[in-house]
Formats: structure tokens, C-alpha cells, sequence
């Protein structure tokens, strides 16, 4: 039995070793109070299916995220906070380039080199031009 220290050290020592929040565990933490908030809605809505359903999958997010926090397998959990952050960078990288060719849609046309699958940008209205990637040097024709 572990005494109940007065000097208000016990949440220290119980966290002692664990590996507490990060990145990952406050995603699945808004992310479960995001589908919380999904279950009582659909439930006013009378849809107790779905309900149902975001309800399961909030307990199974805050519950994975407070797995995370008292865990005591540290190197598991650094990995896969470290996969999550790479999936994040791609996911928002993608958004950001979406968002760039929308910006500029009226003055440039946007391609994939199909050397390197990097995008290129080329000015619009210049009919059939030969592009060559800046990445990998690949060259090819397309209509602007
Ligand atoms: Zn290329």
C-alpha cells in the first residue's frame, strides 16, 4: 500500500514512469469530445442509431487517449504519436496545396509530373507547352 503523501507529490508519483499527453493524445481527446457532442445531436435528431454509434466510438477514442497517458510502454507510444504527426504533416500538406491551386486556378494550370509525382505549376492560356519539372528533369508536353 502506497501512503497518501500531504506535500501534494502523489499525482507526480503516480505519473512516475508514464507517458502522460502529447500530440496524438490531444487529437484523440478533441476528437472524442467532437464525436460526444455528434451522439447527443443525432440523439435530439432522433436518429439513436448513429447515436449510438458515435457514442461507442467517442468511449473507444477516450478511453485509447487516457490508455495513452497512463501507459507505461513509452517507446510504443512516442511511435505512434511519431506516425500520427507524419500522417497529420501529409494530410495537411495535401490541404494546403488543394487550397493553393484553387487561389490560383484563374492565372495557372497545375499538373503532376508523372516522372515524380511532384506538382508543377505552369501559367495559363499558353496552349501546348513542353513542361519540365524543376524536381527531377522530367519533361513532357501538356495543353495550357
Ligand atoms: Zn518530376
Amino acid at each position: 500500500m502506497r501512503r497518501w503523501n500531504p506535500n501534494g507529490t502523489n499525482g507526480a508519483r503516480f505519473m512516475a514512469g508514464r507517458y502522460g499527453a502529447d500530440h496524438l493524445g490531444r487529437f484523440l481527446s478533441i476528437a472524442g469530445c467532437c464525436t460526444v457532442a455528434a451522439a447527443l445531436v443525432l440523439r435530439m435528431v432522433g436518429s439513436p442509431g448513429f447515436s449510438a454509434v458515435f457514442g461507442f466510438l467517442s468511449i473507444a477514442l477516450i478511453g485509447f487517449c487516457y490508455f495513452r497517458i497512463l501507459s507505461r510502454n513509452t517507446a510504443r507510444r512516442a511511435e505512434e504519436n511519431r506516425r500520427y504527426l507524419a500522417l497529420r504533416d501529409k494530410v495537411t500538406g495535401w490541404l494546403c496545396l488543394q487550397r493553393d491551386c484553387f487561389r490560383q486556378r484563374r492565372d495557372y494550370v497545375f499538373y503532376r509530373c508523372p516522372g515524380c509525382r511532384q506538382v508543377v505549376r505552369v501559367p495559363r492560356g499558353k496552349g501546348r507547352i513542353r513542361i519540365t519539372c524543376r524536381r527531377c528533369g522530367y519533361a513532357f508536353e501538356r495543353k495550357t
